[in-house]
């Protein structure tokens, strides 16, 4: 589904820049700047990576976030790091409830195929991350590094179990990112349509560099 943002989105957002649904877009940010992602039509889930622009063999690492941060559930004020546990991105505010995901890989041709058993091509976030790299002239890789699922809702449960529910994130709400290095931020409205996460249907998602 591709809409205009609504008027409240856009008012206050003047400058934005659309991920259409199912795909993803990668751009280039300079240290110490801003960039705010914008749940436009609430229950989008959008896959995030950060790549260090002279080097993207270093990227943001979910794995060693958690060794830094201790904990499972980013929130604002928290760091994010690299494989080579250098600081990459902070989040500066968050309108949402604060559900978000360091857990789950990115969806991928063999998730639909193997675990939905789909017999045709389903858009995922992985192709997304490749395709948005490959935009920007560089290299897409193949696999995914594990993504920072913004608006993803994987509640822990009293049985310590993880269970995919739908975001709680409403239209308009937003998270904004802080660069603590000169990256290449990509973001993948996630296509899945098999589970509730996107509330059953991709749709476009926003951002503003400021
Ligand atoms: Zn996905």
């Amino acid at each position: 589904m591709t809409l205009s943002p609504p008027s409240h989105v856009r008012k206050v957002e003047p400058n934005l820049q659309i991920i259409p649904a199912r795909k993803g877009r990668g751009v280039r940010m300079s240290k110490g700047q801003s960039i705010r992602l914008i749940n436009t039509y609430g229950t989008q889930v959008v896959d995030t990576w950060a790549f260090n622009a002279h080097n993207l063999g270093e990227r943001m690492s979910m794995e060693h976030t958690r060794a830094y941060l201790d904990k499972i559930f980013p929130a604002v004020k928290d760091t994010f790091v690299t494989n080579q546990r250098s600081p990459i991105l902070t989040i500066l505010e968050d309108t949402t409830p604060g559900n978000h995901d360091i857990l789950m890989p990115a969806c991928d041709v063999y998730r639909y195929a193997k675990q939905y058993c789909l017999k045709e091509y389903h858009d995922n976030c992985t192709d997304n991350l490749r395709h948005a790299l490959e935009s920007l002239g560089e290299k897409g890789e193949e696999y995914s590094p594990s993504p920072f699922n913004v608006f993803m809702n994987i509640p822990l449960k009293d049985d310590n179990s993880l269970s995919w529910e739908a975001s709680t994130a409403k239209a308009g709400q937003y998270i904004t990112f802080k660069a603590e290095m000169d990256l290449i931020i990509v973001f993948s409205a996630c296509p899945n349509d098999v589970l509730p996460i996107n509330g059953n249907q991709s749709r476009d998602a926003h951002f503003l560099i400021f």
